[in-house]
This record gives structure tokens, C-alpha cells and sequence, in this order.
């Protein structure tokens, strides 16, 4: 069976793409099925140092970096929020917004104090995702989802992560904090990343990523 190496050691994201790939195999998407795995002895290699100014710049150094070391398809990703009434922000600061080492709800009560007064008109938002596919130091593709919302004023829902349940998804009057993992993947900007991925990679054919 094909493998594909994760250039992250965080368990979530490892399940969240394995749970992807099965989603999409019972929707008969593509025929191929990959096994998931973070780069093999991640905790023990160099570490990538982040810091660019883009999700794709990130991303692509991810990938690029654990493919120098380790041999196999390297995938590196990177995501966040980027909210028009502040610019952008926080952007690939995502995770760092309230402090480098913030938690999920200090990052949520910086992005509430930063968007008070804001008119319900202007509190759109985008999540946004890149994933980058590398080999040998080489780049082979990358892919970009992009999830639209609106930011509340306060946080609604209880699964999910991150600015999860300050994100309302048009159309539902739900929260991606109130959707269980399969619902917030058939939305969200990981989700079509994710799906673009494994088309390409279905066409694409890459039988030396392949092991049986
Ligand atoms: P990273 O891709 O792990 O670097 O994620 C950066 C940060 O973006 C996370 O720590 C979250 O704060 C935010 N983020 C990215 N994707 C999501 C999502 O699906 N829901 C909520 N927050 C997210």
C-alpha cells in the first residue's frame, strides 16, 4: 500500500488526514489508498524552523526539509486564519497570536478583544490550508483550500481546535467546533486541500512512492 509521510508528529493531524482519506474512499473519489504516517524518527531529525510569510512558503519548507532526510512522498502543511477587518491577521501567526507559546483559548480571546465593536457586516474570515508534496528535495505539487465564516462574539460548540468555535460556517448557523471531524472535513479548508492531494496523487500514479 502506497505511504505517505506527515512532516508533523502532532497525532490530530495525523487522524485528521487518515480520516480524509477514508471519507473520500467510501465516496468512491479515487481508487488508491495510503497509509499515513508522521516521517519516520521525526522527534529525533533536525527540526524545520517555520517563520515564513506564507502558508505555502511554509508548507513547501516542510516538505522539502524532511525529504532531504528521509527517503518516500514527504508531506508538509501548513493553516490558519486570516480575518479581513484585521488585515489578514493573524495569518501563519495562527497559532502564536496571543504569545509563542498561547493556548487555543488565549489565542480565541485576543481574536474576540481585537474584533470587539467590529459590525456584524464586517467579520469574515477565511481558514486557509496548503499542503506541499516533496520527494528527494524536490517539490512536486502543492494544494490550497480556503473555507469561508463569519467570527463571533463569543465562542459557540465544543469539539474542534483553534479558533473552532469562533468560526461560523455560511449557510449552517453552526460553528466548525459544533461538526463532528467527518462534517468539518467535508468543509473545511484542510478538507479540500486534502482532496486535491489525493486526486492528484490518484492521476499521478507515483509507483515508487508505493509500498505493497
Ligand atoms: P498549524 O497548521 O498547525 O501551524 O496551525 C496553525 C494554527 O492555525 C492552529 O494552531 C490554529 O490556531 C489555526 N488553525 C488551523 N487550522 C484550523 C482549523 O481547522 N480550526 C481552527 N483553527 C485552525
Amino acid at each position: 500500500m502506497p505511504l505517505l509521510y506527515v512532516a508533523s508528529s502532532n497525532p490530530g493531524k495525523i487522524a485528521e488526514f487518515s480520516l480524509g482519506i477514508s471519507l473520500w474512499l467510501e465516496q468512491g473519489a479515487q481508487s488508491l489508498n495510503w497509509i499515513v504516517e508522521p516521517v519516520p524518527g521525526i522527534g529525533s531529525l533536525p527540526p524545520c524552523v517555520e517563520g515564513e510569510k506564507s502558508f505555502a512558503a511554509n508548507a513547501q519548507k516542510k516538505a522539502l526539509h524532511y525529504s532531504r532526510l528521509v527517503g518516500g512522498l514527504v508531506l508538509g502543511d501548513d493553516s490558519g486564519l486570516e480575518v479581513a477587518a484585521l488585515g489578514g491577521a493573524p495569518g501563519v501567526l495562527s497559532r502564536r497570536f496571543a504569545g509563542p507559546h498561547a493556548t487555543d483559548a488565549e489565542n480565541n480571546a485576543r481574536l474576540i478583544e481585537e474584533m470587539t465593536g467590529v459590525p456584524a457586516a464586517k467579520r469574515g474570515a477565511q481558514f486557509v490550508c496548503v499542503l506541499a508534496l516533496a520527494r528527494g528535495g524536490k517539490m512536486l505539487a502543492q494544494f490550497r483550500g480556503e473555507a469561508r465564516g463569519i467570527i463571533l462574539e463569543s465562542p459557540r460548540g465544543a469539539g474542534g481546535f483553534g479558533y473552532d468555535p469562533l468560526f461560523l460556517a455560511p449557510g449552517s448557523n453552526q460553528t466548525f467546533a459544533a461538526f463532528s471531524p467527518e462534517e468539518k472535513l467535508q468543509r473545511s479548508h484542510r478538507g479540500q486541500a486534502l482532496r486535491a492531494m489525493l486526486e492528484w496523487l490518484a492521476e499521478q500514479s507515483l509507483s515508487e512512492g508505493r509500498e505493497s
